[in-house]
């Protein structure tokens, strides 16, 4: 076989797929953007957290998260089963190792929608993870979305708000801000970030 003809046979390596994080604080709609964005994009999936709180109403095991007891939970950070993992608002969330893993080798997005301390602890393992800090359009309107959403008690809500005030301040450390005003333009902008890093040259 000639050169020329070896050359256009030869396929491209497959592209492990890109560790895209979606952060923010709670009832920002970051749940709501993610459902909005999975139709919207092919080969991108989504990672089921492992989590010790209390199932909402509507909530599926293994669906929405993994629900584990506490000692559970402890287990499996002990066996090194976790991305990362934090606590927050009282309980623990972590990101399960192994299947992220296998999708990203086998050139599949996986999108981690996770707090702020778990998002930094992703951010320093993986340099080469898309971290994006999704903002409310103003103080006022999270606190409305968290209290219209009706899942937490108000005290649960007053801690809530109080840990989104924290990290608030700590949006400068991600890559992308997209605010979650207009839901389908916040959607869209998620869409354009998905594709474009796609796009982005491998370094070595
Ligand atoms: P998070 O996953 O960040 O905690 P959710 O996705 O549960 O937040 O959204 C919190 C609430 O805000 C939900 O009731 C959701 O329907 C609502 N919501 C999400 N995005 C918007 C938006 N752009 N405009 C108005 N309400 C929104
Ligand atoms: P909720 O209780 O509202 O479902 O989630 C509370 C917060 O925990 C949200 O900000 C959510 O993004 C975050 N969270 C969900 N799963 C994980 C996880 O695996 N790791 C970390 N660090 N945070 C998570």
């Amino acid at each position: 076989m000639d050169h020329k003809k070896a050359s256009a046979k030869r396929k491209q390596p497959v592209r492990p797929g890109n560790l895209l994080v979606i952060t923010g604080p709670s009832g920002v709609g970051k749940g709501t953007l993610v459902q909005k964005l999975k139709p919207r994009v092919d080969k991108l999936r989504y990672s089921v957290s492992v989590t010790i709180r209390a199932m909402r109403p509507g909530e599926v095991d293994g669906e929405s998260y993994f629900f584990r007891s506490r000692s559970e939970f402890e287990d499996m950070a002990r066996q090194g089963a976790f991305m990362e993992y934090a606590e927050f608002a009282g309980n623990f969330y972590g990101t399960p190792r192994g299947w992220v893993s296998e999708e990203l080798e086998n050139g599949v997005d996986v999108i981690l929608e996770i707090e702020v301390v778990g998002a930094k602890q992703i951010h320093s393992q993986y340099p080469d993870a898309v971290m994006i800090f999704i903002s409310p359009p103003s103080f006022e309107e999270l606190a409305n979305r968290l209290r219209n959403r009706k899942t937490e008690t108000e005290e649960k809500i007053k801690l809530r708000l109080e840990k989104a005030e924290q990290e608030l301040q700590e949006k400068n450390v991600f890559q992308y801000e997209v605010v979650n005003d207009n839901l389908d333009e916040a959607v869209s902008n998620l869409e354009h970030i998905v594709y474009a890093e796609r796009c982005r040259m491998l370094r070595a």
